[in-house]
């Protein structure tokens, strides 16, 4: 799939199913060469304007997709490129649709008690197996300790969610001690898969 540029950073040319299909190939992978995935949208935009880490994060990552329509539409306006939408949601619920219980999920984000009904929630109804579970409201001091955690579950997929920036920050920062597959930075999805 092309690449464009906008507002300085990458952006893949790529629809849902086509992320479905890279994920799947990657998740599946016997050498589990990690691999960071963002969903681009306006405010991970307007954040690494003043923030170059975020800004590194989102250069360096494997897939950038387009979240939502405002990516879309800056797409079309400055680039004059018509770009599918990948959203999130959509990549984490489709992965889990046809992967079910080969995923081993680490949920990582949200306030205290979320991403555990999160996990309950997506074990349910997709059957796929919970890897671990973690909050998302940790300083930097606790970076190594949680990304240790996560690779010691295991995981194949690992949903980071705490917040634009930080959560594509703490996926390409950590990504070589992590040693997960597919890690997605993925905003609220934890709070929406709690219901
Ligand atoms: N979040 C977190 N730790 C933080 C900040 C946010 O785990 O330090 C979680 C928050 O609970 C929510 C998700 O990240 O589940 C997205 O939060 P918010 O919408 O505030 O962040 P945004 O993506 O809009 O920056």
């Amino acid at each position: 799939h092309p690449r464009l540029r906008l507002f300085d950073l990458p952006l893949d040319v790529i629809d849902l199913q086509g992320t479905l299909d890279l994920l799947g190939g990657w998740l599946i992978d016997p050498a589990r060469t990690p691999h960071t995935v963002v969903t681009l949208n306006p405010e991970i935009i307007v954040q690494s304007r003043s923030h170059p880490e975020f800004a590194g994060a989102v250069q360096d990552a494997d897939l950038v997709t387009a979240d939502g329509v405002g990516i879309v539409y800056a797409a079309r306006q400055l680039r004059g490129e018509d770009v599918p939408r990948a959203p999130g949601f959509d990549i984490v619920k489709g992965l889990m649709e046809q992967h079910g219980a080969e995923l081993r999920v680490f949920f990582l984000g949200a306030k205290p008690g979320v991403a555990e009904a999160a996990a309950h929630n997506a074990a349910r109804e997709y059957g796929v197996t919970v890897a671990g579970i973690h909050h998302g409201y940790f300083g930097p001091e606790e970076d190594r300790r949680v990304a240790e955690l996560v690779a010691q579950s295991g995981a194949t997929l690992l949903l980071t969610a705490m917040g634009a920036g930080r959560q594509e920050v703490f996926n390409q920062e950590w990504r070589g001690v992590l040693n997960v597959p597919v890690m997605i930075g993925c905003g609220g999805v934890i709070d929406v898969l709690a219901g």
